[in-house]
């Protein structure tokens, strides 16, 4: 089945059970001070469950673009390591606004997998909240009886807080959540370790593919619960995870979601994929073209809704993202050319039947990655070069931690790729003196004003913004702009 199918067939379920169909939220959040960008499908929803709006229905089914690259979920250092998290993903969901609860979620959740997309059901788990006295939450019974009438007791596992139960904040909305998780390894992987271990532990075959979520309480000031006069449903399911599991391969990226995008990438670089890689460099690669095919999705996506990269806020997580693209080609694939906005049109041709934004928006948005690779590629470049100086400046084989803080620091040259270089070449890198000079900046930088919302810190040296220098840690969302004099 075509992922355009498997989207379409999820859309016309919940339509035939009375969901009224939405487009996407934009992935960029233009008005909400505390999100930056649409993290998962009840995002544009929240007014409805806080009751400050009403909606157009009381059943709404749709597949929301997200972007978990900041705050609360950041996957971006996860991503193209591993083979299930994305930057930019689909999230298809229903919800009930006050409507219809458990029985009817549960039921259809598990006639959706089991019937019409034929999921064997001896190949999926699903997790109830087990619940916590010292929270004050209960045990999920209700869904724990309903899943009894579906499937085996055995593969009904009881979930923790942190997994299984969802609120809001501090205060207000929150409520048990049932997970459905599938198991897609071989046979004989299955016979050496039973699968019920590896639900929630990381394993890229034993993948959650949906979320539950039953908003049933209110919690109060003094932190206890009480029933909500009406009750929700949120739910959420990976597309693309759900595609692997339907097409029948182990990774995403081996579903016709990514796989055009990573033969073009093949094309243009000469990077091979390899679906089992044999050794450290195959993997290398492979991570490498994942990264690429990954990100310009987040980046293409976020320049279509109107974000461009830019020195701060959003801009600048894009910004991020699309260098980081950049230097995983420009380090594994050995691309010193402009080539991911080529692309943009894959991904058009791809997805724009169902998103015609990214088709309307085509030019726009080649244009600003071809422009921000040509100018971070200068930036590489220019900081190989002084990094030849260096090296031919010291004595020994030791490099000036210092030295190559000043590359990082003054002309954003990464440090990973500095290490990189040097081990190639036979040096190594003072990282202890690196440590020292990235501390002192930092302390200069706090002492500087401090701008803060949820998702993010703003550090702001005088006001001459001269140079975006990069943080240290890529899932640090911290931007530090500073003067250089
Ligand atoms: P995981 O435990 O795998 O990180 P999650 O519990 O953080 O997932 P939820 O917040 O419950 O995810 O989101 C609902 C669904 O969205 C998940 O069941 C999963 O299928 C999908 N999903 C979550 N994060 C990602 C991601 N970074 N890339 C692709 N799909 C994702
Ligand atoms: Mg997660
Ligand atoms: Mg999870
Ligand atoms: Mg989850």
């Amino acid at each position: 089945m075509k992922s355009q199918e498997i989207r379409q067939k999820f859309l016309n379920f919940f339509a035939e059970r009375g969901h009224l169909i939405v487009p996407s939220a934009p992935i960029v959040l233009k008005d909400d001070p505390t999100l930056m960008f649409n993290n998962s499908g009840m995002a544009q929803f929240k007014e409805y469950f806080l009751g400050n709006a009403t909606p157009k229905s009381n059943r709404i089914a749709d597949t929301q673009k997200c972007l978990r690259v900041s705050g609360k979920h950041n996957d971006l250092e996860e991503v193209g390591i591993d083979t299930y998290h994305h930057t930019m993903f689909e999230m298809l969901g229903n919800w009930s606004f006050g409507d219809y609860f458990k029985k009817e979620a549960i039921n259809w959740a598990w006639e959706l997998l089991t019937e019409v997309y034929k999921i064997p059901k001896d190949i999926l788990y699903v997790t109830v909240f087990e619940g916590s006295e010292e929270e004050n939450v209960p045990f999920d019974q209700e869904a724990y009886d309903i899943w009894s009438t579906l499937i085996d007791k055995d593969r009904i596992l009881m979930g923790n807080k942190k997994d299984n139960f969802w609120e809001m904040g501090e205060q207000g909305p929150c409520g048990p959540c049932s997970e459905i998780h599938v198991d897609i390894r071989s046979a004989e992987e299955k016979a050496k370790k039973n699968g019920k271990e590896l639900v929630n532990a990381d394993h890229p075959q034993v993948v959650e593919i949906w979320n539950n979520v039953f908003m049933e309480f209110n919690r109060k000031a003094d932190g206890s619960l009480e029933k909500l006069p009406a009750q929700h449903v949120d739910t959420g399911m990976g597309f693309e995870r759900l595609c692997m599991v339907l097409q029948g391969v182990q990774s995403n990226y081996d579903t016709d979601v990514f796989s055009p995008l990573i033969t073009k990438v093949s094309e243009l670089t000469g990077g091979k994929y390899t679906v089992k890689a044999k050794n450290e460099e195959e993997e290398k690669i492979n991570i490498a073209i994942r990264v690429i095919v990954d990100h310009v999705r987040a980046v293409a996506f976020a320049i279509a809704d109107g974000q461009l990269p830019s020195n701060n806020g959003a801009g600048y997580v894009i910004r991020r993202i699309l260098r980081r693209a950049i230097r995983y080609a420009f380090t594994f694939l050995n691309k010193k050319e402009p080539f991911i906005y080529e692309l943009v049109d894959v991904l058009s041709t791809q997805m724009g039947a169902f998103f015609p934004e990214i088709t309307s928006q085509r030019e726009l948005v080649k244009n600003v990655i071809k422009e921000e690779e040509a100018s971070f590629l200068r930036t590489l470049e220019q900081g190989l070069h002084l990094l030849d100086n260096v090296i031919k400046q010291t004595e020994g084989k030791v490099v000036s931690g210092v030295k190559a803080f000043e590359l990082y620091d003054t002309f954003g040259f990464p440090i990973d790729l500095t290490a990189l270089i040097l081990r190639e070449k036979g040096y190594e890198l003072d990282e202890a003196g690196f440590e020292a000079a990235m501390l002192e900046q930092k302390t200069r930088s706090r002492a500087a004003s401090e701008v803060s919302t949820d998702d993010w810190t703003i550090l702001i040296d005088g006001n001459v913004e001269q140079f975006v220098g990069y943080d240290q840690l890529e899932n640090e969302v911290k931007i530090t702009r500073y003067r250089k004099i």
